[in-house]
C-alpha cells in the first residue's frame, strides 16, 4: 500500500476519465484525465530537478485549475507542498522563504522579479512562474517547462508519516509558524469528513475559496477529489457568481462572511438553492443573526464546523442531527476533544476552559521548531489549539474565543465573545469585536470596537448604558469605539492585532 495521499484520491476517480473534473467561471472544462496527466507532466518536471527527498515547493499563486494541479503534483512527487497567502508582501514572502527554504518556489509573473530575488538570496535553486490566464508561457514558466514532459508518473511511494504540506498559521497573534501535515493526517481527516457530511454519487462542489488556505484546499477540494465529483471553480468568491452557479450545485464551502455577503444580494433566494445539499461554514465564528437569516432565505440550515491549519478538521455539526446554532458540534469521529482548566483538570460541563485535542488528524509539530512544538503538547498527547470553550451534556463545543484574546481586567477573566454577543444583540449594532488594553488600574481595560448599522443612532454613552443592565460592571467595556467596519483578514477572521495596535493607547 502507497500512503501517498495522491493515491488515495486516485483511487476515488470516476470510471470514465473523461467525465468533468473541474469547470472554470469561463466554462473550461478538465477531465479526470486532465488531472491525472497535467500532474504527471508537473511531477516530472519536479522529479527532473533531482531535488533532495521532503524538499519543499513553495507557491504564492492565483487561484486556477493549475494552481490546484501544482498542489497535488507536489504530492505526487513526494514533495512538500506551501501554499503561501497571495496577499503576503515581500517582507512576509522573505520570512517564509527564508524559514521554509524551499528548493522551489512558483510565483505569479508579476511578482517574479522580487520573489526571485528574495528565494535566490535565501539558497532556492528554482524559481518559476504560474499565470491564472494559461497566458506568459515564457521560459521561466512552470507549464511551457512541464508541456514537454511525459504524461503518465508512478506516483511515489510515501508512507503515512512523510510530510505532505506545511501551512504557515495565519499568525493573528505572534509569528507564524509553519504546521507540518503528513499524508496520513490528510487521508483520514478526508476520510471522516467524506462520512460524516455524506458525499454521495451526484455531488457537485461549488469552489469559491482561496487554495492557500486548509479550508479551500484541505476541506472543499479534498471532498470533491475523495468522492470523485465535479467542481465548478470560481477564482475568487463573488456572491452574484456563486448565486449564477449554484442552481448546478450540491455543495458549497465558506466563511462567514461569504453568507452575509450572499445574503445581502437579493438574487440570493430558495429557488437558486433548490438541488443544495449542503453549506459548510468556518474558519471564523458565524452570528446568531447569519445563521437564522440563511435559515429563513433559504431553508437551509448552516452546518458550522471547527478546525485549524494545525489539525485540519475537529469538529462538526452533524449533517443528519441537530445543528445547534452557537456550536461547532462534537468531535468528528476518531477525534478527542477536551475543555480543561489551567492546571490541567478537566472541565465540568459548559465549563469555560482550554480546549485540546487528539486524534490522527494532528500535525506532526511547528517547522524547525521543536521547542515550540513540545510546549504546545501535554504530556498525553493532546495539542493545545490555542481556543477557549466549552462542551455542552450532548458533547457539542462552543468557542468562547482565543486563550490569547482573553482579557483579564483587575483580576477578572473577560471573555471576549460573551460581551460580543451582548453588544450585538442591541438595537442598532452590527457587529462588535471586543479586545482588552493595556491599564494602569485594571491591568487590561476591556474596550468594544462596534460597527453599527445604518442610519442607526447608538452612540458610546448608549451602548455603555445599555450594556451596565445586563452584565456584570467589571465586564462592561470602559471604551467603545464606532467604526464602519472591523478589520478582517482574507479568511473573515477579525484582526483584532489591529485593533489593538489601533485602540490600545
Ligand atoms: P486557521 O488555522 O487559519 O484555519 O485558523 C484556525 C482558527 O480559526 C481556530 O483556532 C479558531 O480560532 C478559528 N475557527 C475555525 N473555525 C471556527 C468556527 N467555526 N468558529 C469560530 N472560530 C473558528
Amino acid at each position: 500500500m502507497n500512503a501517498n495521499l495522491y493515491s488515495l484520491f486516485r483511487s476515488r476517480f470516476p470510471q470514465d476519465l473523461d467525465d468533468c473534473w473541474l469547470e472554470t467561471e469561463d466554462a473550461q472544462y478538465y477531465s479526470w484525465r486532465d488531472l491525472e496527466r497535467g500532474t504527471a507532466k508537473i511531477a516530472n518536471l519536479l522529479t527532473s530537478l533531482n531535488l533532495p527527498a521532503g524538499s519543499r515547493i513553495a507557491a504564492q499563486v492565483e487561484k486556477s485549475p493549475e494552481a490546484l494541479m501544482l498542489y497535488l503534483a507536489t504530492v505526487r512527487a513526494g514533495f512538500v507542498y506551501l501554499p503561501l497567502n497571495t496577499a503576503y508582501q515581500s517582507s512576509e514572502m522573505r520570512y517564509f522563504i527564508e524559514d521554509a527554504s524551499p528548493a522551489v518556489v512558483v510565483c505569479s509573473p508579476k511578482n517574479f522579479g522580487w520573489v526571485t530575488q528574495i528565494a535566490f538570496k535565501a539558497g532556492t535553486q528554482h524559481v518559476f512562474t504560474l499565470d491564472e490566464a494559461h497566458a506568459g508561457r515564457n521560459s521561466g514558466s512552470l507549464l511551457s517547462r512541464a508541456v514537454h514532459h511525459a504524461d503518465t508518473f508512478e506516483t511515489v511511494q510515501r508512507e503515512g508519516d512523510d510530510l505532505a504540506a506545511i501551512l504557515y498559521t495565519s499568525g493573528t497573534t505572534g509569528r507564524s509558524k509553519g504546521a507540518m501535515l503528513t499524508h496520513h493526517n490528510l487521508a483520514s481527516n478526508i476520510r471522516v469528513l467524506h462520512e460524516a457530511w455524506e458525499w454521495r454519487t451526484g455531488d457537485v462542489l461549488l469552489h469559491a475559496l482561496p487554495l492557500f488556505h486548509i479550508h479551500g484546499l484541505f476541506v472543499a477540494a479534498h471532498g470533491a477529489l475523495m468522492n470523485g465529483s465535479k467542481m465548478i471553480f470560481l477564482n475568487k468568491f463573488d456572491s452574484s457568481t456563486v448565486i449564477r452557479h449554484l442552481p448546478r450545485s450540491t455543495v458549497f464551502m465558506g466563511v462567514p462572511t461569504y453568507y452575509v455577503r450572499l445574503l445581502s444580494d437579493p438574487a440570493f433566494t430558495r429557488d437558486v438553492c433548490q438541488h443544495m445539499r449542503l453549506f459548510v461554514s468556518g474558519s471564523a465564528p458565524l452570528l446568531a443573526e447569519t445563521f437564522s437569516a440563511f435559515m429563513q432565505t433559504t431553508g437551509h440550515t448552516l452546518l458550522e464546523r471547527y478546525g485549524m491549519s494545525e489539525t485540519a478538521m475537529l469538529t462538526s455539526n452533524p449533517y443528519a442531527g441537530k445543528r445547534k446554532l452557537g456550536t461547532v458540534g462534537p468531535a468528528l469521529p476518531g477525534v478527542s476533544v477536551r475543555v480543561t482548566r489551567s492546571d490541567g483538570h478537566v472541565c465540568a460541563v459548559d465549563e469555560i476552559g482550554d480546549i485540546q485535542v487528539r486524534g490522527p488528524n494532528v500535525f506532526k509539530g511547528y517547522w524547525q521548531m521543536p521547542e515550540k512544538t513540545a510546549e504546545e503538547f501535554t504530556a498525553d498527547g493532546y495539542f493545545k489549539t490555542g481556543d477557549v470553550g466549552q462542551l455542552d451534556s450532548e458533547g457539542y463545543l462552543s468557542i468562547v474565543g482565543r486563550s490569547k484574546d482573553l482579557i483579564i481586567s483587575g483580576g477578572y477573566n473577560v471573555y471576549p465573545k460573551e460581551i460580543e454577543s451582548v453588544i450585538d444583540e442591541l438595537p442598532g449594532v452590527l457587529e462588535s469585536a471586543v479586545i482588552g488594553v493595556p491599564h494602569a488600574d485594571f491591568g487590561e481595560a476591556v474596550t468594544a470596537v462596534v460597527v453599527l448599522r445604518p442610519g442607526a443612532e447608538l452612540n458610546e454613552a448608549g451602548i455603555i448604558h445599555a450594556l451596565k443592565n445586563q452584565i456584570a460592571n467589571f465586564k462592561v467595556p470602559k471604551r467603545v469605539h464606532v467604526i464602519s467596519e472591523l478589520p478582517r483578514n482574507t479568511m473573515g477572521k477579525v484582526q483584532k492585532n489591529n485593533l489593538r495596535d489601533q485602540f490600545g493607547k
